[in-house]
């Protein structure tokens, strides 16, 4: 049988579970959403079978005219996108994108300057356990006792130890970053300013958050948390002139990648057309919306939110001082069949396995159809779980007004 459910049950099951799942659950992490039908047409797609090793019109396979075709349309779409006059779009993942940055511009041993993993930075902004943090000297930043990142600070640890790279961005900030201010402060000592936009990227292509492009030397990205497309990496510039450029396009191939993805760069390409219409600026200017409304509600509702609030997609529940864990609230929540992850908040006493954090997020629930009050409605049941995380019969009455509401708002029709 040609079909995965009539040679595989196993996996033809966990698939159609999966599917059922992302159905009837309610999906709060931050970092996730669903790609249109479009994205995954492109990405099960015959392009798939092509090596296309280097760029368009220049590569080291013969039969490239038509994935050459998918790959510019994806580079133009970018730059348009963004305002950038430099895109790469071959970058696996996002995780890719940044080494790739890192291994153009610097040379093992070089100091560089980013946000720490525990007070809202990315593993592969330096941290110890990532290549980042091994190859490099990192030195790490992190946020106020009002949950705010301190440029004073940032500028004080950049005049103290040089580095020769500052990194920008983040996976669990809720506040508008100052770009200006991080440039300013990378030109003072002679830096580059890299800013990894992956969480806010759709929010940027929509116009409701900063842009970096104008700001730094070299920015990536992944194409599947807010901007909505398949999972994969980008690298973007606007002025970061030729010399930087050729060397990004080098070390992405041949430097640490082989043959491109081109499914995954046609999947781009479709999900930079859709990020491209007024209608991805309405969901953007939604999720913002949304996100506004939940964190209102969990302040209401009592609970603390790092930095007192959102200005993006996501926010911290900050759980320090109450009973429940993050650990402990990820799993309630989940038996409501509410999807968030636990996260370290800044200061957290807890280890990071368990945690005293949650991260919530509202880019997927707003690709569903959800406006202010149905977000308000969903945050107060998750208040209602977090009140009373081992009462089952809570939960269960939780996991039925989730059912509802998920059946009302169909991912997939
Ligand atoms: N950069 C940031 C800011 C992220 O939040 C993430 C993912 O969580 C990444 C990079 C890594 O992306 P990937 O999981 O595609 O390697």
């Amino acid at each position: 049988n040609e079909t995965i459910a009539g040679y595989d049950a196993e996996l033809a099951q966990a698939m159609a579970d999966e599917a059922r799942r992302q159905e009837d659950h309610v999906e709060l992490i931050a970092s996730e959403n669903y790609a249109s039908p479009r994205v995954m047409e492109a990405q099960g797609s015959v392009l798939t079978n092509k090596y296309a090793e280097g760029y368009p019109g220049k590569r080291y396979y013969g039969g490239c005219e038509y994935v050459d075709v998918a790959e510019k349309l994806a580079i133009d779409r970018l730059k348009q996108l963004f305002g950038a006059n430099y895109a790469n779009v071959q970058p696996h993942s996002g995780s890719q994108a940044n080494q790739a940055v890192y291994l153009a511009l610097l040379n093992p041993g070089d100091t560089i300057l980013g946000m720490s993993l525990a007070h809202g930075g990315h593993l592969t902004h330096g941290a110890k356990v990532n290549v980042s943090g091994k190859l490099f000297n990192a030195v790490q930043y992190g946020v106020n006792e009002n949950g705010l990142v301190d440029y004073d600070e940032v500028e004080r640890l950049a005049v103290e130890h040089k580095p020769k790279m500052i990194v920008a961005g983040f996976s669990a900030y809720s506040q508008v970053m100052d770009w200006a201010r991080f440039r300013a402060i990378a030109d003072k000592v002679g830096a580059y300013l890299f800013v990894d936009m992956a969480h806010v990227a759709g929010l940027i292509a929509a116009g409701v958050y900063p842009n970096p492009l104008p700001h730094a030397h070299v920015v990536t990205s992944t194409t599947h948390k807010t901007l909505r497309g398949p999972r994969g990496g980008i690298i973007v510039a606007k002025d970061a002139g030729e010399e930087i450029e050729k060397k990004l396009q080098s070390i992405v191939f041949p430097g640490i990648q082989g043959g491109p993805l081109m499914h995954v760069i046609a999947a781009k390409a479709v999900a930079f057309k859709e990020a491209l219409e007024p209608s991805f600026k309405e969901y953007q200017a939604q999720v913002v919306k949304n996100a506004k409304a939940m964190a209102k509600t969990f302040i209401e509702r009592g609970y603390k939110i790092v930095s007192g609030g959102t200005e993006n997609h996501l926010m911290l529940v900050d759980l320090i001082g109450r009973e429940v864990t993050g650990k402990d609230a990820e799993e309630a929540l989940g038996r409501a069949h509410i999807t968030v992850n636990k996260n370290a908040v800044p200061n957290d006493p807890r280890k990071p396995f368990v945690t005293s954090g949650l991260r919530v997020g509202t880019p997927a629930i707003t690709t569903r159809g959800y406006k202010e009050a149905d977000t308000v409605e969903l945050t107060q049941w998750i208040c209602d779980v977090l009140d009373a995380p081992a009462d089952e019969a809570v939960i269960a009455k939780v996991r039925d007004k989730v059912t509802a509401q998920c059946k009302k708002f169909p991912v997939y029709g």
